[in-house]
Order: structure tokens, then C-alpha cells, then sequence
């Protein structure tokens, strides 16, 4: 089964990083933080990258 990704909001300083780079898969949200929602939005692959280059590292895999 397909990984779910997910932002941990208290530690994301709104970079818009993941934003810009999977439009698809990340948004920011109305508090300007960025949430998942489409988590099949792209690969696996390409959200672990996205993940590695999240400058606080608060993109995180549930379970
Ligand atoms: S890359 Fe990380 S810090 Fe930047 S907006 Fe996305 S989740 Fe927040």
C-alpha cells in the first residue's frame, strides 16, 4: 500500500518549498503553513525528495 505523507505543522516556517516544487501533492493552507492534499498527487519518489529538501525536515510518512 502507497505511503501517506504528511506536514507537521508546528514545525513548518511556511518556506513554500514542497509547494512550488509538487503543486500536486503539497498547498499552502489559509494559515500560510503547508499541508498534503493529495497524497498520490506524484511518486513516492518525488515526495521523499521533497521531503529531503524541506529545510526543517517536517515532512514526515505516517506510520
Ligand atoms: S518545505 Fe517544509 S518548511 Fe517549507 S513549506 Fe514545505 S513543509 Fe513547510
Amino acid at each position: 500500500m502507497a505511503r501517506i505523507a504528511y506536514v507537521d505543522q508546528d514545525a513548518c516556517i511556511s518556506c513554500n518549498l514542497c509547494a512550488d516544487t509538487l503543486p500536486d501533492v503539497f498547498r499552502m493552507n489559509d494559515a500560510g503553513l503547508a499541508e498534503v492534499y493529495d497524497p498520490r498527487g506524484a511518486s513516492e519518489e518525488a515526495i521523499q525528495e521533497t521531503m529531503d529538501a524541506c529545510p526543517v525536515a517536517c515532512i514526515h510518512w505516517k506510520s
